[in-house]
């Protein structure tokens, strides 16, 4: 609980401002939500803003705030697995990840209704209005602080990009996602169920993930991260969930057939249950300053937004919404001004946002080689218990990271480190790598032979 409870204003009911809402909340703030949309709207009118699966970390706020409403419905996600495809139509390996805590795709629209719903109950003020500039004034002067969680258009231009820290001028992946529901959650015979994600190179990358829709409960979303003018690029005219579902097909069959069984049984979930578009990977100064001389405070894709391909938004979006949460609570009677609201962007900065950024920016761009030897010394791991050769010890740390990115990104980035990780789990670098070497020969001549490569 906070010694000094302060008035806060938050606008916009997505994921970053209704849990960093209830995060205020439960300490003893009193809060002000601002949503452009009712509860029921969500559920009714409104679009997905994105697939925003969430790992441990982000989960285990949402857990102590008593957020975590499906836990018992949702598909949970103890692992995940990783398929690289060098070229169409071609495996050249698999491996497969444990998470130390499992993840979960909820539908966002869901999540806004109840936590919405919740907020009032809780004893929070919603207000249900599309805040615009002028209006933004008066909120501001009504409010100790006031978090801006509007997602990465409208207001967010606020607040000045921060040049030092965005990497791209423009966006790198043309983006989609679309629900879909009808086939069996489990991807072969995994021992677990996972999200699968698809690197292709040349064209982009694929995520599978069982999810939890809004109106059919545990089903499908897929999201394709088409690289400019590639192979993959090919949803740009479509205007409803059914012509998305096609292309989908198309470019499935066309790219990684192995996965168009999926979607041969596949539906669309709800009308509305897709997106298309592109984000620019972007770093925003976290103070925005009115023409007034007043300031307000950014949350969520408003102060960082990414790239979805590290599945970094959402996790990043909960780990802001504590921390501002926590840095209010310790502020005491101090003001919460453009110097306060610096140097506690800076602390989030430091301790998680640079790794979520450098994470999504190294993922963009082609593996380093120590980072495509580390892939090939995980080949091998299947989820399973009982290995002792490392590789499994080595999936493991390599998607835990998208969990808590500080843990294994500043190794990735520094081949000397990486190399070092591969020696501390495998015993020998060039053993780990090199007696891969002929399971991976055996699955391209399969391959050749028209066979299944037969990944573990
Ligand atoms: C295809 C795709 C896949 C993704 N996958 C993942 C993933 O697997 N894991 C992950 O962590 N992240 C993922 N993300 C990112 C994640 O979805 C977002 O980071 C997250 O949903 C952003 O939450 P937010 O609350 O910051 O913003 P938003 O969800 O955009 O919410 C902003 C809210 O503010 C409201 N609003 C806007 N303007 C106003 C106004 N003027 N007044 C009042 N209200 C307003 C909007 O209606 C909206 O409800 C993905 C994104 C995409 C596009």
């Amino acid at each position: 609980m906070a010694e000094i409870p302060r008035s806060i204003a938050i606008i916009g009911a997505g994921q970053s401002g209704l849990v960093c809402a209830h995060g205020l909340l439960a300490s003893g703030h009193r809060v002000t939500l601002y949503s452009d949309r009712t509860a029921e709207a969500f559920l009714s009118e409104s679009r997905p803003t994105g697939v925003a699966t969430r790992f441990g970390p982000a989960l285990d706020y949402e857990r102590e705030l008593g957020l975590n409403h499906w836990e018992q419905s949702a598909p949970m996600l103890p692992g995940a697995s990783v398929t690289l495809s060098p070229v169409r139509r071609n495996r050249a390996l698999t491996v497969t990840a444990r998470l130390t805590q499992p993840g979960v795709a909820i539908d966002v629209r869901l999540q806004s209704h109840r936590w919405m719903t919740d907020f009032v109950e809780r004893g929070g003020t919603l207000e249900i209005e599309r805040v615009s500039g002028s209006r933004l004034e008066e909120v501001a002067g009504a409010h100790d602080l006031t978090l801006v969680a509007t997602g990465k258009g409208g207001l967010a231009s606020l607040f000045p990009c921060d040049e030092t820290r965005t990497k791209y001028e423009k966006p790198q992946r043309h983006l989609t996602m679309l629900c879909f529901h009808g086939p069996d959650l489990q991807f072969g015979d995994q021992p677990f169920l996972s999200a699968g994600l698809e690197v292709l190179p040349y064209a982009g990358e694929v995520f599978w993930l069982p999810f939890h829709h809004k109106d059919v409960g545990p089903s499908w979303v897929v999201s394709f991260e088409a690289k400019w003018g590639g192979p993959m690029d090919r949803f740009q005219e479509v205007g409803s969930a059914a012509e998305m579902l096609a292309v989908a097909r198309e470019v499935t069959r066309d790219l990684m057939p192995w996965r168009s069984p999926l979607l041969e049984l596949a539906e669309p979930s709800d009308e509305l249950g897709w997106v298309k578009g592109a984000v620019r990977p972007l770093v925003r100064k976290p103070v925005g300053v009115l023409p007034s001389g007043q300031i307000v405070a950014a949350l969520g894709d408003t102060a960082i937004a990414f790239d979805p391909l590290a599945a970094q938004g959402a996790n990043n979006g909960n780990r802001m919404a504590r921390h501002w949460v926590e840095s209010i609570d310790a502020a005491g009677d101090q003001p919460l001004d453009a110097a306060w609201i610096e140097r506690q962007f800076e602390v989030f900065w430091t301790d998680h946002g640079q790794h979520a950024v450098a994470l999504t920016d190294l993922l963009m761009e082609a593996p380093p080689p120590m980072v495509a030897a580390l892939l090939v010394a995980q080949y091998g791991s299947d989820g399973r218990e009982g290995r002792d050769d490392g590789a499994q010890a080595l999936a493991d740390a390599y998607i835990g990271n998208f969990a808590e990115p500080a843990s294994l990104t500043p190794t990735l980035l520094d081949p000397t480190r990486t190399r070092a990780l591969i020696v501390e789990q495998a015993g020998s670098f060039l053993w780990a790598v090199a007696r891969k070497l002929p399971g991976l020969l055996l699955a391209q001549l399969r391959q050749l032979l028209g066979r299944d490569p037969g990944h573990p």
